[in-house]
Parts: C-alpha cells; sequence; structure tokens
C-alpha cells in the first residue's frame, strides 16, 4: 500500500466547470497511478461567496465523471474549532490589524499593536520573514518566492478564517501528502508553506497544473462565465479533459470505467503541456 494522499478540495462557489474538471482529474490520476487514497474536501469558509447547491452537484458531477473519492468528504465548516486552536498557538507571530483592506503589499503598519489593547472588529495578520520560500514544483520545476509579500491576513475581520490557514490546516488533518492543483494556486502556496513552518506542521509536495483558457485568453471560472460541465456524455468529457491534460485519450474505452482504468495506468507527468489548454467548448 503506497502512503500517497491526495485530494480534490472545490470551493462551492458553482458548479464544477471544464477548469476545475481537468484539476479534479489531474490531481485523480496522479493519486491513483501512485496507489494513493484521493480524498475530497469542500472549501465552504466563505459562506457570502458559496451557493448552498454547488456541493451536491459537485459531488454528482464527480460521480458522474465516475471520480468516486475515498474516506468521508471533509466540510471546512465542520472544522473552525481546529482553527481557532492553531491560530491560538501562534499569538506570538500575529497581531491584530485595523486597517482597511487594500491590494497592494501590506506595510506592516499595525505591527506593534497588542490584542489587549486593540478593540474588535480586527483581522489577524502573521508576521513574515524576509527569506525566499522555495518549493520542488513536480511539474514545474524548482518554484522560488521572494517573500516580499508582507504580513497577511490569517483571520478576517468578518471573523471568516483565511483560505491559506485552513487549506494547511486540513492537509495536515487528513494526511495529504500530494496537492495537485491549478496554477492559478501557486501564489498562494508560499503563504501555506509560511504557515506550515510557523506552527511545525508537514509541508505537502505540490505539483501545479497548467489551467484551460476560453480562446480570449482568460482563465475558465466562473467569472468568465465558464458553463458547469455536461456529465451526460462522461466519456466526451473525460476524453476532452485527458486532451487538457496533454495524455493518451485511450479510443478504444466504452466506458468511464474503462476509459479511467486505463488512462491511471498511462498517466504520465512529463506529458503535461507547457501551455494552457484553450477550450473551445462554451
Ligand atoms: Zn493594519
Amino acid at each position: 500500500m503506497s502512503s500517497y494522499v491526495g485530494r480534490f478540495a472545490p470551493s462551492p462557489t458553482g458548479p464544477l466547470h471544464f477548469g476545475s474538471l481537468i484539476a479534479a482529474l489531474a490531481s485523480y490520476l496522479d493519486a491513483k497511478h501512485h496507489d494513493g487514497l484521493w480524498l475530497l474536501r469542500i472549501e465552504d469558509l466563505d459562506p457570502p461567496r458559496e451557493l448552498e447547491s454547488a456541493p451536491k452537484q459537485i459531488m454528482s458531477q464527480l460521480h458522474a465523471c465516475g471520480l468516486h473519492w475515498d474516506q468521508d468528504v471533509l466540510f471546512q465548516h465542520s472544522r473552525l474549532d481546529a482553527y481557532q486552536s492553531y491560530l491560538d498557538t501562534l499569538s506570538t507571530v500575529t497581531y491584530p490589524c485595523i486597517c482597511p483592506r487594500s491590494p497592494s503589499a501590506y506595510a506592516g503598519t499595525c505591527r506593534m499593536r497588542t490584542f489587549s489593547q486593540t478593540k474588535t472588529p480586527y483581522a489577524i495578520r502573521l508576521k513574515t520573514h524576509k527569506k525566499p520560500i522555495e518549493i520542488a514544483d513536480l511539474f514545474l520545476g524548482k518554484q522560488t518566492f521572494d517573500n516580499d509579500l508582507g504580513d497577511f491576513i490569517i483571520k478576517r475581520k468578518d471573523g471568516l478564517f483565511a483560505y491559506q490557514l485552513a487549506v494547511i490546516i486540513d492537509d495536515v488533518y487528513q494526511k495529504i501528502n500530494h496537492v495537485i492543483r491549478g496554477v492559478d494556486l501557486l501564489e498562494s502556496t508560499p503563504r501555506q508553506i509560511i504557515i506550515a513552518q510557523q506552527l511545525n506542521l508537514p509541508e505537502p509536495t505540490y505539483g501545479h497544473i497548467r489551467l484551460a483558457v476560453n480562446p480570449s485568453g482568460q482563465k475558465l471560472s466562473k467569472q468568465s462565465h465558464a458553463l458547469e460541465i455536461d456529465t451526460s456524455s462522461p466519456l466526451v468529457l473525460l476524453r476532452q479533459a485527458l486532451i487538457a491534460l496533454g495524455q493518451d485519450t485511450q479510443n478504444r474505452a466504452i466506458s468511464v470505467t474503462q476509459l479511467l482504468t486505463s488512462a491511471v495506468r498511462s498517466w504520465d507527468r512529463s506529458l503535461l503541456p507547457q501551455t494552457p489548454f484553450i477550450f473551445t467548448g462554451n
């Protein structure tokens, strides 16, 4: 039995579109090719952005594509106490911030503030150091991030936990050691590593895949009006996703199970495309 544990961790902001399907499929194939487990985590941390129907839709879309996960689904809304207890252990490296949200790097204005002298509401920031962060990405090779991110928010002023904090805590909780996801999340990786280092948590191995874009070069997303995948012909859909991942499309397979079994066997990381796949479907 391999010790590989991978995952797919969508935010339930809507049903899966083609871009999220290829991320799901890549993480599934990489896990199964290495005899690993593939877990599903619903990252429902930000209710105002979420659709109540989305978790169910996502799960039925995955099942329709034959992407059955191992173990129970983990919902992040059930993990708030765990995030808070980890946050409590960071009290010496965090501080309250009352600045308005700003898109530029944070200058550290509130660094000297203390919790006891600051009235709520405030955001909580993690103090960062200037050391560059390096990862050995499975697909992109060595990635170095100059750590000029500034101190970043790990709990928001509205009381919601930041994505970065929850993700690394749950990766450890679920014993995930391989994170295969879209390259759009690459920039959040150094933040997750900084948190892991501060909490003395193990860092998973990362692999970021090129995403699909629409013909005008925009990433497929809810914002770019990507349509939900049509699971009425899962074989067609999966073949298209395999093409997007540069893999053999197994034209002889006549069922989803056959196609996936064969795709798991022949999964080849070195075939992943170096440029984004242009999706003309919708
Ligand atoms: Zn501040």
